[in-house]
């Protein structure tokens, strides 16, 4: 049987074969997280959870509630394996950004019912090929459906760098998701949305169907690629920073990765 591959797999390869060895060929699971990720992450459960009941459950949240919503997922969440990478800000500037994140967003988007939710934190299959014999997975922030009929595909953005509209219309991501969205919804104009919370812009692209048609060409090629790899080079990059593997006990009186070439 097959591997399964989803963007995050790919994006490993692409940027360090050696990172990819060690997570996905050997499947060393190692307890390290960085803040960013964490910050990202209980933003992420902090907005499922406030889209579920406003929309589900018909209950009108609150911006206090909403606010105090990710204070207690910070601190029920926090681990001591929670790096701080950046030095010179501290657990709590991070934490104080998060906040302010998430009270904007609720200035912005309440009271979260302007669009029909198809989908929060929405597992789906990607078909590459037309007989589904490659199929990728993929876990999608938000599918709403507008007023129009028109689906849009959210993804949150925690990242303090804005993109520009050229790396908007080349990510790979959110198109690929567009192929497993395209065959729940069927026919319809789809969008693109990257919603960037720190600083509340959404940039927004749109595929066509030649496009979608590339990408999967492309994407197959890609894995095949992966697939038939015998040398996992490392590849030392600012990046480094943020991988679990960096200088971590590997258990045998060495580390997984000094992070030199
Ligand atoms: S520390 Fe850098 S070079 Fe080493 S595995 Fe991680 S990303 Fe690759």
């Amino acid at each position: 049987m097959s591997e399964t591959f989803s963007h995050s797999r790919l994006g490993c390869y692409e940027n360090c074969k050696h990172q990819y060895k060690l997570k996905y060929r050997d499947k060393i699971r190692v307890e390290k997280d960085t803040i960013e990720r964490f910050l990202g992450s209980m933003v992420h459960l902090t907005l499922e959870y406030t889209y579920k009941k406003a929309n589900f459950e018909k209950v009108a949240p609150d911006k206090g509630q909403v606010v105090g919503l990710f204070g207690w997922y910070w601190r029920r969440k926090w681990n001591d394996n929670i790096v701080i990478v950046k030095r010179q800000y501290s657990k709590e500037h991070y934490r104080s950004v998060g906040e302010k994140a998430v009270a904007r967003y609720f200035d912005q988007y309440a009271p979260f019912t302007q669009n029909k939710i198809l989908g929060l934190e929405q597992k789906l299959n990607i078909k590459l090929d037309p007989d589904g014999l490659r199929v990728m997975t993929g876990v999608i922030d938000r599918i709403d459906e507008k007023p129009d009929g028109s689906v849009d595909i959210v993804d949150y953005k925690t990242g303090m760098n804005p993109p520009s509209q050229k790396q908007i219309d080349e990510e790979r991501q959110l198109a690929l998701y567009q192929i497993g969205v395209k065959e729940l919804v069927g026919e319809r104009k789809i969008r693109l949305v990257w919603n960037y919370l720190m600083s509340g812009i959404e940039y927004t692209s749109e595929r066509s169907d030649a496009q979608l048609e590339a990408l999967k060409r492309d994407t197959l090629l890609l894995i095949e690629e992966v697939e038939s790899t015998t040398v996992f080079d490392k590849h030392p990059s600012g990046l480094c920073n943020y991988c679990e593997y960096l200088n971590h006990d590997d258990g045998k009186g060495g580390v997984y990765c000094d992070g030199k070439s």
